[in-house]
């Protein structure tokens, strides 16, 4: 049988509720059918959302419902140095530019020139351009923060050269209907790929990580989706193995409306102390076993 390798990864910046369970168990589920590897990653680059007493609850909320998990976990924030090279590669290839942009310039940037946008999956997707060099060097002198931006046209073209086409593979949930998909990564603009704050960002960690870690199978939430088209470009610049796509529907609400991290009565642990046990949780998500 082929490895199989999968994993949940996780940001521990709340307690987890009744859609991180569906996802951890869906993973865990499909590497236990393909005789695989389960991980648990833990997604922590952002250092002022993510707490360490949330990963210690979210691990013991798994364990709960009855997931384990390979040991010994990975952390991203005891990794910076990994993605520092990964973001030197990228840069030695000329494929990210600095940006001293703040957020709010660049929303009144996209408001004065529209076609500096594209309607991206997280919103408008800014495309800028690297500074004219002198005024670069003196802001860096100057100390002044900066991200690094990938310039997305410029990538393709040097990853095309490269690898060819760029495409990903993409099954069904259950594995099935397999298919490999045209990857469209210019949806996100011209997309951050190392943070003022963070040197980094969660699209070069994990695609890093998930190679690193041999993951075959990558399976997440439909949310993500998109995430699929960058990541394949920053696989092929990175010359990283791409896994296989799987993407699972999100868990709702009794009225529809997708659980969000608000919904306190949905986290594990108010579920928990209401009396609910672990079978109970498992069958409310579908997982009868
Ligand atoms: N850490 C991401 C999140 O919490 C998920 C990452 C992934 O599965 O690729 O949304």
């Amino acid at each position: 049988m082929t490895a199989f390798v999968t994993r949940f990864a996780p940001s521990p910046t709340g307690l987890s509720h009744l859609g991180h369970a569906f996802s951890a168990l869906t993973a865990f589920e499909a590497a236990k059918d393909a005789g695989g590897r389960f991980l648990l990653r833990i997604e922590d680059i952002d250092l002022t959302r993510c707490r360490p007493e949330f990963e210690t609850a979210l691990m013991e909320d798994l364990a709960w419902i009855g997931l384990d998990w390979e040991k010994p976990v990975r952390r991203q924030s005891a990794h910076f140095a990994d993605y520092d090279r990964a973001l030197s590669k990228l840069i030695d290839k000329g494929v990210v530019y600095r940006c001293f942009r703040t957020r709010k310039e660049v929303i009144d940037e996209i408001a004065r020139a529209p076609h500096l946008a594209v309607d991206g999956p997280e919103g408008p997707a800014f495309i800028g351009a690297p500074l004219d060099p002198l005024e670069e060097e003196e802001l860096v002198a100057q100390g002044a923060p900066f991200a690094w931006r990938l310039s997305v046209s410029r990538a393709r073209e040097i990853a095309e050269t490269r690898t060819g086409a760029l495409q990903f593979t993409e099954q069904d949930i259950d594995g099935g209907n397999e298919k490999r998909i045209d990857a469209a990564p210019e949806i996100f603009g011209d997309a951050i790929i190392a943070r003022k704050d963070a040197g980094t960002s969660y699209h070069l960690a994990s695609v890093f990580d998930d190679a690193l870690q041999g993951v075959t199978h990558v399976i997440r939430g439909e949310d993500l989706r998109a995430a699929a088209h960058l990541h394949t470009l920053l696989q092929a610049l990175l010359g990283l193995a791409a896994p296989v796509y799987r993407h699972h529907a999100l868990i709702r609400d009794e009225t529809g409306k997708r659980l969000a991290k608000r919904d306190k009565s949905a986290t594990l642990r108010a579920l928990r102390q209401g009396g609910a046990a672990p079978a109970d949780i498992r069958r409310r998500l579908g997982f009868a076993r």
